[in-house]
């Protein structure tokens, strides 16, 4: 294993209650394992509905607004500027519900509710091929089973 960051060589050096950890002498930092950090928000107007997704591409399934963290964001800004990329709706009002591990690719997968003001959204069609707003209950049916948007969808019961 090399530093991503300079390229030397890693060694491994105990740090104390987490075993043996690959470390650059050269930037004198310790390599964590570490997987990428993604948001998942469900997003809700005034009418306690949630704004579901169609991604015909990726799946039959609806799904909630989501997507990758960039570095020197806060993920609550993750949250607004992918909410504002593929909907073009300004959310606010974003709060933690809390944090699911995608093993199948190995992602950190946060949950948020947003808060819109307005239901008139108008689409990233490279992205999103549709969306709708949806009672708690049936975004809850039109999402796929056992999915991590259906988790974070019932913890909002
Ligand atoms: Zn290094």
């Amino acid at each position: 294993m090399h530093c991503t960051n300079c390229g030397t060589e890693l060694i491994t050096k105990e740090v104390i209650n987490e075993g043996m950890v690959p470390y650059c002498k050269n930037c004198e930092v310790f390599h964590f394992h570490k997987s990428n950090i993604a948001m998942i928000s469900a997003v809700r107007n005034s009418d306690k509905e949630v704004l579901l997704l169609k991604q015909n591409k990726i799946s039959k399934y609806y799904v909630l607004v989501a997507g990758y963290h960039k570095k020197g964001e806060s993920l609550e800004q993750t949250v607004i500027r992918e909410v504002k990329e593929e909907t073009n709706l300004d959310v606010a009002d974003v709060k933690y519900l809390g944090s699911y591990f995608y093993d199948k690719k190995d992602t950190i997968m946060v949950a948020y509710t947003a808060y819109s003001k307005t239901k008139q959204f108008s689409l990233d069609k490279q992205e999103v091929d549709d969306a709708i707003w949806k009672s708690l209950e049936e975004a809850i049916s039109l999402v796929r089973e056992g999915s991590i948007a259906q988790q974070v969808l019932i913890s909002l019961r």
